[in-house]
């Protein structure tokens, strides 16, 4: 078991460190580097063998990014970005998980987290002004702030059908395929579910089961993902201006600095209508490089002459003039930086100014 460094360990056998983190997922690594930068002792605490999260338990045929993997990447440290290059547009399971292990070694993280360790509950004492974390394999740790990175979907749940129980083949979920693989040729194989795991996984089950049945509850909207090496015009941007690439993903919707589109298809004519289809073509990106980086001229123009006024302005937009002009405040919504020339869109994205007496 190791010790983070610093950390000490208390009379009644539990380590004592400032900062717990749960979880070696993308969060929790960052936050085990980001804490010991800061200066604070820490550990984090991971139910799997192995760094990687959501990439080390979703190993089912098919598995990968569904945003293009650019998007999908650490951004702290430019040489970390220098030195990773993703193969595809949509990298697969084992490249991102192999991108988690590089981050894990390059930053020497893997001493300071305890594999194998699930932890099973957390109370707080009164006494010492500190939370005892108990564990399923009986070590304990003693910190002043614990922090949850476990995700949203590492737990799978297991499904609720009447007889579930009496089935007597094999189950498998896709949250936690077994590592060495399993073998569907020539056998009858069902799945239950279409989201986006089973859209990825179907395709590859099929080519390998007898007989395949989906079964569907809720059919999803799912594009082609025309997945191939990544793209040149992509690249060409954020490695072209990557401070601003990434400054910009960071004020967009999800992390990805593409304009939102604020029409539906119906508003559009065919002839309209076909530029963005021919885009996704591109691989998911609705549109074209001039747009992404918002400037003029790009689809954005087309789409205000198609519905006439221009996207509605968000209460919020405004709120600067209203409240001395602060620099956070006058933040352009999401909606409106979607439609902002790239010029202005650098210019609300200013940090923030901190004022005299603020804390
Ligand atoms: C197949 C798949 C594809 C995805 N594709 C994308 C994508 O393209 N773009 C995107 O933005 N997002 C995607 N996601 C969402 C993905 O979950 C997140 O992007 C991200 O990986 C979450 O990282 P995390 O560190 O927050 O959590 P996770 O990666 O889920 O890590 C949480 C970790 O906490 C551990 N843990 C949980 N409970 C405990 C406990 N009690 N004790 C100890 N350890 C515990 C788990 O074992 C796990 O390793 C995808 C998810 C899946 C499943």
């Amino acid at each position: 078991m190791s010790e983070a460094a610093g950390s000490r360990v208390t009379n009644g056998g539990a380590q004592e460190v400032d900062v717990a983190v749960v979880g070696a997922g993308f969060a929790g690594l960052y936050l085990l580097h980001r804490l010991r930068k800061t200066g604070f002792t820490t550990i984090a605490l991971e139910e799997a063998d192995d760094v990687g999260g959501t990439w080390y338990w979703n190993r089912y045929p098919g598995a990968r990014c569904d945003i293009q993997t650019i998007d999908y990447t650490y951004t702290f440290d430019p040489e970390l970005e220098r030195e990773w290059k993703w193969s595809e547009k949509y990298a697969t399971q084992p490249e991102i998980l192999r991108y988690l292990g590089f981050v894990a070694d390059r930053y020497d993280l893997r001493p300071d987290i305890r594999f194998n360790t699930k932890v099973t509950a957390a109370n707080w004492d009164e006494a010492t002004e500190r939370w005892l974390l108990e564990t399923d394999s009986g070590a304990t740790v003693s910190c002043r702030y614990y922090i949850m990175a476990t995700g949203c979907l590492s737990a799978p749940k297991p499904p609720e059908i009447d007889g579930v129980k009496d089935f007597s083949g094999e189950v498998y979920f896709t949250g936690r395929w077994p590592h060495q693989g399993v073998e569907l040729a020539g056998k009858r194989v069902a799945v239950i579910g279409t989201g986006s795991s089973g859209i990825q996984s179907i395709p590859l089950i099929a080519e390998q089961a007898a007989q395949l049945t989906v079964f569907q509850r809720t059919p999803n909207f799912a594009l082609p993902a025309h997945n191939g090496p990544v793209s040149a015009d992509r690249l060409a941007l954020l490695e072209g201006d990557r401070a601003s690439y990434r400054e910009q993903a960071r004020w967009s919707l999800a992390g990805v600095p593409l304009p939102q589109q604020t029409v539906v298809s119906w508003q559009l004519s065919e002839a309209e209508r076909r530029p963005v289809r021919a885009g996704m073509g591109q691989g998911r990106s609705r549109l074209h490089p001039d747009a992404v980086m918002g400037r003029p001229g790009g689809r954005r123009r087309r789409q205000r002459a198609a519905c006439g006024p221009g996207p509605r302005e968000n209460p919020r937009d405004r709120q600067g003039s209203r409240n001395g002009g602060r620099a956070h405040a006058a933040r352009p919504s999401v909606r409106r930086q979607a439609s902002l020339p790239r010029h202005q869109l650098l210019r609300h994205l200013q940090p923030p100014q901190r004022h005299a007496g603020e804390s």
